[in-house]
């Protein structure tokens, strides 16, 4: 009788030591293999044109060498453009085309994808003599201020694509030859005031009659009596109380191809055939003519067709 106790107990022990082996094995298996992953986890290795073209891929790039700045992938809403995305937060649109090289042009589309920093500033695509020094001189900062925003970052930039520099506007020479056009063209003309946009330039219904129809122009919201001062050099070729819709308005030739029209205005402060510098106050602004509230009404015209002001406008 006790023998045979004897017996079952050691047989139920050496199943138990052989099943806590097989376990102990198996659990030591899983454990080496996740260890093994873990320490096979590389950092990824983009080259300049996927992190380019692939916002996701920008992303965690930055991510694991940024310090201190969020970045967001941001989907296009309905009716918003470069400047009222920056304007929300906080920026101005060149930190969306500093950290954006993938855009040729500033017309963005509903659910069109941008990669958007919860600070401003750009991406500066390293060149092959950049150093910290170097990056640090063209921004005009402190080589402190990019070592505090970037990760590790030693003098020898060999391995880097881009390095965010906060505060800053882009280099124009390093934008793609697009955005370089356009950023040349800028230079142009001045905005006619500040204020914001409500209306812009292309398809729309009209504010008063109701009626679908084309917006020749950008309607800016300001103050009834604000200064508006001329895009760009010229001469006067219109100023006048009555020009139809516009009511109160006055009309500039550049006479390099291009014309502006200021419209909706209150007061008229130059004649026609004046020379009028870039800036130079030439009316105030109000809501004569066809018009719902006080806000100018600006034009910009290229050898006769009307084109985006926002493509000149910052
Ligand atoms: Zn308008």
């Amino acid at each position: 009788m006790l023998k045979n106790l004897i017996i079952r107990w050691s047989i139920f022990f050496i199943v138990l030591t052989v099943v806590y082996f097989i376990i102990n094995a198996k659990v030591h298996a899983v454990a080496q293999a996740s260890l093994e992953s873990a320490l096979t986890f590389t950092v990824p290795v983009y080259t300049k044109d996927e992190l380019v073209n692939n916002i996701e891929s920008r992303l965690k790039y930055l991510y694991l060498r940024t310090k201190g700045i969020k970045f967001y992938v941001y989907k296009v809403k309905r009716r918003e453009n470069l400047w009222t995305i920056a304007k929300r937060y906080g920026y101005s649109v060149h930190t969306i085309i500093g950290c954006n090289p993938q855009l040729k042009t500033y017309n963005v589309n509903e659910g069109q994808k941008l990669l958007i920093p919860n600070i401003g500033g750009t991406l500066h695509p390293v060149q092959p003599n950049d150093t910290l020094k170097t990056i640090s001189e063209e921004y005009g900062l402190d080589e402190s201020v990019l070592k505090n925003t970037n990760f590790k970052l030693s003098n020898d930039l060999k391995e880097e694509i881009f390095v965010f520099v906060p505060g800053k506007r882009p280099l124009v020479d390093l934008l793609n030859e697009n955005m370089q056009q356009k950023y040349a063209l800028r230079e142009l003309f001045v905005s006619p005031l500040a204020g914001r946009i409500t209306s812009a330039f292309g398809k729309r219904r009209h504010p008063v009659t109701g009626r679908a129809s084309r917006h020749g122009g950008i309607d800016i919201a300001v103050k009834q009596g604000s200064w508006v001062g001329a895009a760009a050099s010229g001469v006067v070729t219109v100023a006048s109380y009555d020009v139809g819709h516009y009511g109160v308005a006055v009309f500039i030739d550049h006479q390099n191809g291009y014309i502006t029209h200021y419209g909706h205005l209150s007061k008229i402060l130059v004649r026609v055939g004046q020379r009028v510098k870039q800036g130079q106050l030439i009316a105030r602004s109000g809501s004569t003519g066809r018009s719902t509230g006080p806000h100018l009404h600006f034009t910009v015209k290229r050898n006769g067709v009307n084109i985006d002001p926002l493509q000149f406008l910052w």
